[in-house]
């Protein structure tokens, strides 16, 4: 027997607005699409976030003894840099400004993105599709869609009609908007576009001459829309019907709510049961923005090397971190909040290291069934990450109290508290045993703190040749400082 069968899971979902009990449409099986990036540039923490979130519950339901089919696309074409159909393809527009082929662009961030991934100790989906390499089955999905009524060309570009969609169908029905508002809402493009109204969306884009992404098709050499692939790779691999669509919140409108208008267009249903949504990343208290510079990336937050964060995290202690944060909730990350993690995960797997040390008693003066059936209600509770943290500190508390000898466990019990945790910690928050001093890049940061301290008294005490020496002493060793107006930050050459 599967621990699927006595484990009831409860999701939320963004279609309903609900929490409500999961089932799957084949028993023991589960079908899981989640949009994946545009490897135009580096990845995004807010899209680690999402992805992570995603990561966890693949992993819980795994450990259920769900056989799970999880599809992460990566967008290598079509992501055009303004939703409504208008502006560069995001990766031709890097490529030109860079002077390199657009698939150049796609190997590079692609590579970038698994390497994050790998450092945060994801799980790799069981299938990874690219937008080019499924240029056909867009073509087909396109013919289909014409064929029902829904689509019409103009000038080799072919656009989905949501209002004569909407006529059958409910356009909107994700995202809650209606037509009417949007309509309401759309300034009129001063007939510079070739659709019928500003709410229609391309399927398909006749390439303008210096397009260098391109295919041909029935309708013009050109590329196909954004929305377009996730229909086409998630029906491919999964199905018309399947159990669970994800992503972030911000692809709510219009892209998924595009996806659900090709699919029921296209076959006639709704493609997915249960559409779930990872709620955004914030950077001290503001929205991440590359503009306003209020961003980090993920390589800078695990080096310490930005303006923002006192010293380098490890990975477990920022995956710990997104953890404490029910993926539904807005999560601000902030140095202290970081900082408080830190102390908290370490103390996680202090406890952890120690539980192999306990030895086993004649009786149990502690419930650990109970506690074990706690950490599975807050997985089967829309997989509430944070309950599940606060239940297995009580297990460090536990642990803490048999070392000491105010409480005892027999060898039985003492085995199911180190399943649970191992099962949690490990399993499905995808944690690794690190302890503090393992961290070689803690350490070095730590380090070049002292110097850069040291650097600064120098300064304060006009002893230049010292405050230099320093910095070229550092520089020479590949450590470069770089004096800024939030002050001086590091890198290793
Ligand atoms: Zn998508």
């Amino acid at each position: 027997m599967q621990l699927y069968e006595n484990q009831q899971i409860k999701l939320y979902n963004s279609l309903t607005g609900k929490k409500e009990i999961f089932k799957p449409i084949n028993k023991g099986h589960i079908g899981m699409y989640v949009c994946g990036p545009t490897v135009y540039s580096n990845v995004h923490l807010g899209n680690v976030r999402t992805f992570m979130s995603f990561d966890m519950i693949f992993r819980y339901l795994k450990h259920l003894g769900y056989k799970v089919r999880y599809v992460r696309n990566i967008t290598d074409a079509g992501h055009l840099e303004n939703d409504a159909d208008a502006g560069e393809d995001k990766i031709t527009k890097k490529a030109r400004l860079e002077q390199i082929e657009p698939m150049e662009v796609v190997q590079r961030y692609t590579v970038d993105f698994h390497n994050i991934l790998n450092t945060f100790n994801f799980l790799p989906p069981s299938i990874e599709p690219t937008a080019t390499g499924h240029i056909i089955e867009q073509i087909e999905l396109i013919k289909t869609i014409i064929d029902n009524g829904y689509a019409y060309e103009v000038n080799g570009s072919v656009y989905f009609d949501v209002h004569k969609f909407n006529e059958t169908n409910e356009y909107g029905k994700l995202s809650k908007r209606k037509l009417e508002d949007l309509i309401h809402n759309t300034r009129t493009l001063d007939g510079q576009s070739d659709k019928k109204n500003p709410q229609d969306f391309a399927l398909w884009k006749k390439a303008e001459p210096q397009h260098i992404m391109r295919w041909p098709s029935p309708w013009s050499d050109g590329f196909p829309g954004w929305h377009l692939e996730c229909t086409a790779m998630s029906t491919k691999y999964l199905g018309e019907h399947f159990d669970i669509h994800g992503g972030g919140m911000d692809l709510k409108f219009p892209h998924h709510e595009c996806e659900i208008a090709q699919n029921e267009a296209a076959v006639g249903k709704s493609p997915v049961n249960y559409w779930m949504h990872a709620n955004m990343l914030e950077l001290n208290g503001q929205r991440m923005s590359k503009t306003t510079g209020n961003t980090v990336n993920p390589d800078e937050l695990l080096s310490g090397n930005n303006k923002f964060f006192s010293k380098a995290y490890a990975p477990s202690v920022i995956r710990f971190f997104i953890a404490q944060s029910s993926y539904r909730s807005v999560l601000d990350l902030t140095d202290d909040g970081l900082l408080a993690s830190e102390k908290g995960f370490y103390r996680l797997m202090d406890a952890v290291n120690l539980l192999n040390q306990l030895k086993a008693s004649e009786k149990s003066t502690l419930d650990i069934n109970t506690l074990k059936q706690k950490c599975y209600d807050a997985m089967n509770d829309d997989f509430n990450s944070p309950i599940l943290i606060a239940h297995l500190f009580e297990a460090v508390k536990y642990i803490n109290q048999i070392n000491e000898g105010s409480e005892t466990l027999t060898a039985e019990d003492l085995a199911i508290l180190k399943e649970i945790i191992n099962t949690f910690t490990f399993d499905v928050l995808g944690l690794e045993n690190v302890t503090k001093n393992d961290s070689g890049t803690d350490k070095l940061s730590g380090a070049v703190d002292v110097l850069i301290k040291l650097r600064q008294e120098a300064r304060a005490n006009k002893d230049f040749a010292l405050s230099d020496k320093i910095r070229d002493e550092l520089l020479e060793v590949g450590i470069q400082l770089k004096d800024g107006k939030d002050g001086t930050t590091f890198s290793v050459n």
